[in-house]
């Protein structure tokens, strides 16, 4: 292939790839192998490395990934209902070992960006030319008292779709009919914003069917949340909200629902005023950048990584990358659309580099979905430009589901979020 068509290829690919709809490209750019090595397996990691191998197949791309299987996260909180078996949020590597991709399974211990060199704590060592870090987040654990990653084996946050999922689904499955179940989320900026009122809804909806006597508070440390009014609306219409019967009580951080500390043993909660007691108690702490971020020192004060919103490399270590939740991507959300478009992003600016061509012009999209009863979803969507280097969502690109949409249009929301969840992850695994 000449340079004219490479360079004209991975100019296509960064506005096509952004908008998702990149398709995939059989042939394969020759000349000396560069190396690429991916940390972290989930959805930023993953789109990445099939990505980098569809554009640049002389390319090797070494995906290092803790676990054997990735369960999403998206569509859990349908596990959680009972609607939805876990076995279907979950996903193995071989589709991309089919593009090429070399997966290990394995911790990633360091990132050497001076030495170019990533080891794990099985040994190992990989050299890089560019190294791109998806890590997903971490917990501020210190911020509520007698919480810790030992104890939410047993009160589970859920955050991490996976075993925690199932053992909280169990916890709902055996809770008594007349329970109460404590949602507590976390403050911003967290892993995607409308996912623990999706929970909410969900959990709801399950106890409105199988326990009807059971109540939800929400103890919450902001005073008002992603798609709000939409929310309230359905909580309002499914169950009862804002009257003396309602299956939801949403406690604000005005009015005391920041959680101060927990008590294990008898699932006491105290939060700024008062305690409550739960039969299932679902505490969601606030996040920082995954684990390897700090090590590498790819973070700031803030707990996130600083990047070039261009390429998504990183501010602080050269020839690495930081993508997904990790990343400092505002005003994208941390969401899992928003990691798969940043990832192609990233993907196509890796390959020019690497092919010593400038980086194509990016555009990036997202658009979150909840479903907040069967046969009842809600959506927010925006289209992202870089201007000046930085992230801007573009005005009148997206937007949210009319308030006074039909239920036609309703139900054709939960649709498009479950077609959505089919399509995004046959294009991260597949
Ligand atoms: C309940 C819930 C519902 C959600 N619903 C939606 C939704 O509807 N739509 C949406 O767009 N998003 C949704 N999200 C958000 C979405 O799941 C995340 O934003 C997305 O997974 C971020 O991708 P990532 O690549 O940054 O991190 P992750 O997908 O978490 O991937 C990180 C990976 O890195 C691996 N890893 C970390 N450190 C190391 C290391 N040192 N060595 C090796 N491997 C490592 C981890 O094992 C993990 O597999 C939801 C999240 C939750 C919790």
């Amino acid at each position: 292939m000449s340079n004219i068509n490479r360079r004209d290829f991975i100019k296509m690919s960064g506005a096509a790839a952004a908008i998702g709809t990149f398709g995939y490209s059989p042939f394969v750019i020759g000349g000396a192998s560069k190396k690429v090595v991916i940390v972290g397996g989930g959805i930023g990691g993953a789109t990445a490395a099939k990505y980098i191998r569809m554009v640049d197949a002389s390319i090797e791309v070494t995906l290092i990934e803790a676990n054997k299987d990735y369960h999403t996260c998206f569509m859990s909180n349908e596990v959680l209902h009972g609607r939805r078996d876990i076995e279907s949020i979950r996903f193995g590597y071989s589709g991309l070992e089919a593009h090429g991709v070399k997966v290990v399974h394995d911790w990633v211990s360091n990132i050497d960006a001076k030495a170019q060199k990533v080891t794990t704590k099985g040994g190992k060592s990989f050299s890089f030319d560019r190294c791109i870090v998806s890590p997903g987040i971490d917990f501020k654990w210190e911020t509520i008292g007698g919480y810790n990653a030992d104890v939410a084996e047993t009160i589970p946050h859920a955050w991490k779709a996976g075993p925690q999922t199932a053992t909280l689904r169990k916890q709902l499955e055996s809770m008594k009919n007349g329970g109460t179940v404590i949602i507590a989320p976390p403050p911003n900026p967290f892993r995607c914003p409308p996912g623990p009122y999706e929970r909410v809804s969900l959990i709801a909806d399950y106890l409105k069917n199988h326990k009807p006597k059971s109540k939800i508070i929400v103890l919450d440390p902001k005073d008002k949340f992603s798609k709000f009014g939409l929310f309230t609306a359905a909580w309002k219409k499914y169950y009862g909200y804002g009257t003396d019967n309602s299956m939801i009580e949403w406690v604000s951080g005005a009015k005391g629902g920041k959680v101060e500390s927990i008590d294990a043993r008898t699932r006491t909660v105290q939060a700024t005023i008062e305690s409550f007691k739960a039969d299932v108690l679902n505490v969601i702490p606030a996040q920082k950048a995954g684990k390897i971020a700090f090590s590498a020192g790819l973070v700031d004060d803030s707990g996130w990584c600083p990047v070039d919103q261009m390429t998504f490399e990183s501010a602080l270590l050269p020839n690495v990358h930081v993508i997904g939740d990790a990343s400092i991507s505002s005003p994208m959300p941390k969401s899992g659309y928003a990691a798969n478009s940043q990832a192609k992003v990233c993907a196509a600016a890796v390959v020019a580099l690497l092919n010593e061509i400038n980086p194509p012009q990016p555009s990036y999209v997202n658009t979150c979905y909840s479903i907040v009863a069967p046969g009842d979803g809600i959506s927010v969507a925006m289209v992202y430009r870089n201007v000046d280097g930085k992230i801007e969502a573009v005005k009148g690109s997206g937007g949210l589901t009319p308030a006074d949409a039909s239920m036609e249009v309703r139900a054709r929301e939960e649709a498009y979020a479950h077609s959505w969840f089919n399509n995004i992850t046959y294009d991260v695994f597949g």
